[in-house]
C-alpha cells in the first residue's frame, strides 16, 4: 500500500511553493493532469492522504463534499460551467485507479465520450 511518505499527492499537498499548484486551501489542492484526457483535465485532491474510499467515514464528509464546491468553482474558472464537464473519482484495480489518493479529475472542453 502507498504510504503517505511516498504518495505524489502528498508531496504536491507539502509543496506549498508548488507553481503547478492552481488553487489551494485547508482542505484541498488541483493541478492540471499530466496527462490529460480532454482540453481542461484538473485534478482535485484533497491534502489529507486517503488510501481508499473504504476509509471515508462521517468523519471525512466535510472534505470529500468539499472536493466538489471546489471541482465547481474551477469548472467556472476554466470557462466549462455552461458546455459541460464531468467529474470522475476512480476507486480500485477495475476503474484503473493508479494513484491511491483519492482526486476528482475534472474534464472538459470536448464532447465526452460514454462512460465504460
Ligand atoms: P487515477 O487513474 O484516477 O488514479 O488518476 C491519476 C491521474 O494522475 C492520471 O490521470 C495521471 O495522469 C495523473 N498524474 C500522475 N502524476 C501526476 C502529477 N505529478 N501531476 C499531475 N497529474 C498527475
Ligand atoms: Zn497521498
Amino acid at each position: 500500500m502507498t504510504t503517505a511518505t511516498q504518495c505524489i499527492f502528498c508531496s504536491i499537498a507539502r509543496d506549498t511553493a508548488n507553481p503547478d499548484v492552481l488553487y489551494r486551501d485547508d482542505r484541498c489542492f488541483v493541478v492540471r493532469d499530466i496527462n490529460p484526457k480532454s482540453p481542461v483535465h484538473l485534478l482535485v485532491i484533497p491534502n489529507m492522504h486517503i488510501a481508499s474510499l473504504a476509509y471515508v467515514g462521517p468523519g471525512q464528509v466535510p472534505v470529500m463534499g468539499h472536493l466538489f464546491v471546489v471541482a465547481e468553482e474551477m469548472a467556472r474558472r476554466e470557462n466549462v460551467t455552461l458546455s459541460g464537464y464531468r467529474l470522475t473519482l476512480n476507486q480500485g484495480p477495475d476503474a484503473q485507479q493508479t494513484i491511491a489518493h483519492p482526486h476528482v479529475h475534472l474534464m472538459g472542453g470536448r464532447q465526452l465520450g460514454d462512460m465504460g
